[in-house]
């Protein structure tokens, strides 16, 4: 069996004491669906997407910021939008509704630890510039990108906000069934165990496609968090089955 840990807040997360604006550049509305009702996939985020390339007739279908005014796409509409944005996400990036595209915006404020998570259902993962250059010195292929944050004063060790690609499924017989009209699942897995098949322990980082809200870490990138001591965040294993 593979070894692999899940990358979890510490318990005592509270102690630390910031906060992060969560806001991506532009998020894909809920999807109504006429089988299923409202798709409500959360979780998948792709902070490396430059948007800046998509001209307005595209864009406003997006959700940006808390302001705006598109709540939800029909199927169609959503089709349409996959269509378009298919040649910007490439393979690795699937999209479905509430897909974070762009990185964050917003206000950061507070003493950043090692793994600085912002809040909300994504779960967008964080570094000081100065813990991500040390981790890719040590040999780690993490994608990490400059997020748009706005700070009270300016920090010397800005926050840089890693991309973690939905590489892994979870086991079969616990994947929740898919709407035959959508194509997506509307309720979660009935677990998160992890076929060993299915796990290239290449990436130090990836996310379960089925709850993007777990990240998992490969051995060795589990053994340097440790022997570094990195701050709020601790390792909980990986069940493979
Ligand atoms: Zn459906």
């Amino acid at each position: 069996m593979p070894e692999a840990w899940l990358i979890r807040k510490t318990d005592d997360y509270d102690r630390f004491k910031y906060s992060v604006g969560d806001w991506s550049a532009g998020m894909i509305p809920r999807v109504g669906c006429p089988s299923c009702g409202e798709v409500r996939t959360w979780g998948l985020s792709y902070p490396s997407v430059d948007l800046q390339v998509l001209g307005e007739d595209v864009l406003r279908w997006l959700k940006r910021g808390r302001d705006s005014r598109i709540e939800s796409l029909s199927l169609e509409q959503y089709r349409e939008l996959e269509q378009t944005l298919a040649p910007l996400l490439g393979p690795n990036r699937p999209l479905r509704p509430l897909t974070n595209l762009g990185p964050s915006t917003g206000l950061a404020e507070g003493a950043f630890p090692d793994f600085t998570w912002a809040g909300g259902l994504v779960g967008d993962i964080f570094m000081r510039r100065s813990v991500f250059e040390t981790v890719c010195a040590a040999g780690f292929a993490l994608t990490g990108i400059k997020a748009n944050l706005q700070y009270r004063r300016e920090r010397k060790d800005p926050l840089i906000q890693l991309e973690i690609l939905p590489g892994l499924h979870v086991h079969e017989a616990q994947r929740p069934e898919l709407c035959a009209t959508c194509g997506f699942a509307n309720e979660r897995p009935k677990g998160i165990r992890i076929s060993p098949d299915d796990f290239d322990d290449t990436i130090p980082l990836q996310r379960i496609y089925e709850r993007p809200d777990f990240i998992v870490a490969n051995a060795a990138f589990s053994a340097f968090v440790r022997e570094r001591e990195l701050t709020a965040v601790r390792l909980a294993p990986v069940i493979f089955e």
